[in-house]
């Protein structure tokens, strides 16, 4: 939802980047081993002649191992198929090199081929869900007044519902966990700031949920929104933090990369799901600056609000109801990190 009336500021008049093909950085490592492999292969059949025959473990003269990838599990199958096709010319026993009769490549040797490092392990995406279906209940809790370094702000809010009563805190929740398979299934480690239930029955605070990042050293941060404005109004939204300097608050490191995160999203989540930029903010771009969002203002890691839909128009409220869309969203904001990310 809106967090107040603030126009989006001049600086969201940049457009969305078409998304840099995902695949730039597999072909190359592609092309890379094609052109390695053969000149490591006639390395290693001058080292047999030279050795004569029966002298040594072939395996130990093969050559280096190309890159090919191991295909993108949670990706979506295009992507997989795509992945697939680039990484086949990278095996030399594919390749069409003249491979020495007997050599363990030309055999088919499972040792050959070695998956080249996944670009995304080891990286760290916190996903916050907005809001928490519990806050209704614990209205004292969450209007607490917390510090968000420029400002004072409540601790959390509501949310919104779409007219039927389906709540923005359920939305938010349901695409994280769909967000955190699809980038778990690519090998990228995930938090959420919570999971409502029992042990979190209202909030975190929005400090705290920009802390969870902070701490956890997150590579990109995403926080799940959906919006609550007026019938007509359609469309997402990708909210970047603003330049921002006060108490315990210093975005000037993250303004750059979250506008990358921001616009990456913003066009795989237009791809994925069909759906518009914001018609009623953010000059078509689907982008927001915002200097109020204690969830911003606090971060110090990559960091980025995604308004997915307006709960209160009827058209987008069907979509943000269906859980096919919500598949939809989910792979493009899991899209949008990873090509961020270099994956
Ligand atoms: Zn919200």
């Amino acid at each position: 939802m809106r967090y107040d009336n603030s126009p989006p500021s001049p600086e969201s008049g940049s457009s969305i980047s078409p998304d840099r093909p995902w695949y730039t950085r597999r072909s190359t490592l592609a092309v890379t081993a094609a052109v390695l492999a053969p000149t490591c292969l006639a390395g290693w059949v001058l080292t047999q002649a030279l050795a004569g025959p029966g002298s040594g473990d072939p395996r130990a003269a093969a050559a280096p191992q190309p890159a090919s990838h191991a295909a993108p599990g949670g990706g979506d199958g295009k992507a997989g198929a795509t992945a697939s096709a680039s990484a086949a010319p990278a095996s030399p026993a594919a390749s069409g090199s003249p491979l020495p009769s007997g050599s363990p490549l030309a055999s088919g040797s499972p040792s050959a081929p070695t998956a080249a490092p996944n670009p995304l392990a080891g990286r760290t995406v916190v996903i916050d869900p907005g809001h928490n279906t519990g806050n209704f209940k614990h209205s004292r809790e969450i209007n607490r007044q917390v510090d968000i370094g420029t400002n004072r702000k409540e601790c959390d809010t509501t949310g919104t519902t779409t007219n039927s009563g389906y709540m923005e805190a359920e939305f938010t929740m349901d695409v994280s966990r769909r967000l955190r398979t699809v980038l778990e299934a690519r090998g990228v480690k995930v938090l959420l700031t919570h999971e409502a239930g029992p042990e979190r029955p209202w909030g975190p605070c929005i400090d705290e949920r920009a802390r969870i990042g902070n701490e956890a050293k997150a590579d990109a941060v995403v926080s799940v929104h959906a919006d609550g404005v007026s019938e007509g109004s359609r469309g997402y939204h990708i909210i970047l933090p603003a330049n921002v300097r006060g108490g315990s608050a210093d975005t000037s490191k993250i303004v750059g990369p979250s506008r990358q995160l921001g616009e990456r999203i913003a066009g795989n989540f237009a791809r994925t799901t069909g759906s518009g930029p914001a018609n009623y903010l953010g000059s078509g771009t689907g982008l927001v600056v915002r200097d109020d969002l204690g969830g911003l203002n606090l971060s110090t890691r990559p960091k980025v609000f995604i308004e997915c839909g307006n709960m209160r128009d009827a058209k987008d409220a069907a979509l943000l109801a269906s859980p096919e869309w919500r598949q939809k969203a989910a792979q493009g904001i899991a899209d949008g990190i990873v090509g961020f990310l270099g994956g």
